[in-house]
């Protein structure tokens, strides 16, 4: 059966019963502060929560399609500076929807949608993975490290992964 919205609202309703009130930044001590960052895909196979048994207030986590972290580097460098991240973890998955796609053919659709818009089309890129998933993460982590803002820290701190929907093995990829 399709999950609905309205479904979702009636498990929120019953969720409820053994919800508990959550603190505020304000209200953290140093050591409580998440300094984790998980980022991963979109896929809703590839659950960081369920992979690494988050509890709430752990870690925070990004995902886009691909857990392609070239897509996400506003937002590490946002939240970094009020939790000052000590450490990060790539995940990619086999069978990402991501190695399914081509950004040419969503492009293809879009340009049929919106002929006007080709310069703006043109310029989009949606994180298709061509070569190997153990690339592909080395990708992500390179592009970090590449970057001038992110803390030193933090690159030195980064590992990725890839996670096997079949086995649910965690694979670290050599960088
Ligand atoms: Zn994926």
């Amino acid at each position: 059966m399709v999950l609905t919205s309205q479904e979702l609202l009636q498990r929120h309703e019953a969720s409820l019963v053994n919800f508990e009130p959550l603190p505020l930044l304000s209200e953290l001590e140093p050591a409580q502060m998440p300094r984790m960052l998980i980022i991963t895909c979109a896929d809703p196979r590839c659950i960081p929560e369920n992979i690494f048994n988050l509890h709430t207030g752990e870690a925070v986590v990004y995902r886009v399609p691909g857990g392609n972290a070239q897509f996400l580097l506003e937002h590490v460098l946002s939240l970094d500076s009020l939790l000052h991240f000590t450490e990060c973890i790539i995940v990619q998955h086999t069978d990402c929807g991501a190695t399914h796609f081509r950004d040419d053919k969503v492009k293809e659709g879009l340009r049929e949608r919106a002929p006007d818009l080709e310069q703006q089309i043109e310029g989009l890129k949606f994180g298709e993975i061509t070569g190997s998933l153990d690339e592909n993460v080395k990708k992500s982590i390179d592009f970090l490290r590449a970057s001038a803002l992110v803390p030193e820290e933090l690159k030195a701190n980064t590992r990725g992964f890839v996670f096997d929907l079949k086995t649910g093995n965690l694979k670290e990829v050599d960088v």
